[in-house]
């Protein structure tokens, strides 16, 4: 009986070694394996800097529009009903979406970036980078254009920054191009005519008297791309 013990026992830790070894190897290659949604929803948007981002809401692979990237898709439980855009520029040479809401939320006391989108020139984000604010992704009303009646523009206009000074260069190619590509996706989704696509200073109602965009934004030829 205890030789039958010994053996018994001899089968059992070996039984428990196969497994254990075997389960430890099942992993491949050890590489984490991304499937499904998990991609997109691992992916940290630049608007994970700003603090009311977490709410944003992850759509399936299967409802993301093939031809624009998926961040500019609005979440359908709180889209606004989006009447005008608005182009500004920057005023500075770089800059990106981060340190414009730093400097909006701390300087200028805001809740945040004022603008729905950032368009890069090649200094502190890609040239013609576009960058989807926390504005655009919870659709709540901008702070890009401040003194119109009843707040028009800053309710119902889009608000769109180009990084830049355009009152002495204009804006890169890239930036047009994307700009181009943001606006018709825009006009196509809201019915925007391009009639409604103002300059910050050229908007209906505004009597702030500012340049911006800057007479170096060929808004003329911008709108031929459209
Ligand atoms: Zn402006």
């Amino acid at each position: 009986m205890p030789v039958m013990i010994k053996r018994t026992f001899f089968c059992l830790v070996t039984v428990v070694s196969i497994i254990s070894i075997s389960g430890c190897d099942s992993g491949g290659s050890g590489v984490p394996e991304i499937v499904g949604n998990v991609g997109y929803a691992a992916i940290k948007p630049l608007g994970a800097f700003f603090p009311r981002d977490e709410v944003r809401t992850v759509k399936p692979v299967m409802q993301l529009s093939r031809t624009v990237p998926w961040d500019w898709q609005p979440p359908a439980s709180r889209e606004r009903d989006w009447k005008a855009i608005i182009i500004h520029h920057s005023v500075t040479h770089n800059g990106n979406a981060r340190v414009f809401h730093d400097f909006h939320k701390n300087v200028r006391k805001w809740d945040g970036i004022g603008y729905d989108f950032v368009i890069g020139n090649g200094n502190g984000s890609g040239n013609g980078q576009v960058e989807v604010t926390y504005r655009w992704r919870q659709q709540v009303a901008g702070a890009h254009c401040g003194g119109t009646p009843r707040n028009w523009a800053n309710e119902e206009a889009v608000g769109i920054c180009l990084v830049g000074d355009f009152t002495k260069t204009p804006p890169t190619t890239g930036q047009l191009q994307s700009l181009a590509r943001l606006v018709k996706f825009l006009q196509s989704k809201y019915r925007i005519p391009s009639s409604r696509i103002y300059g910050h200073g050229s908007t209906p109602g505004y009597t702030g008297g500012t340049m911006c965009p800057g007479d170096k934004f060929p808004m003329t030829a911008f709108k031929r791309m459209l």
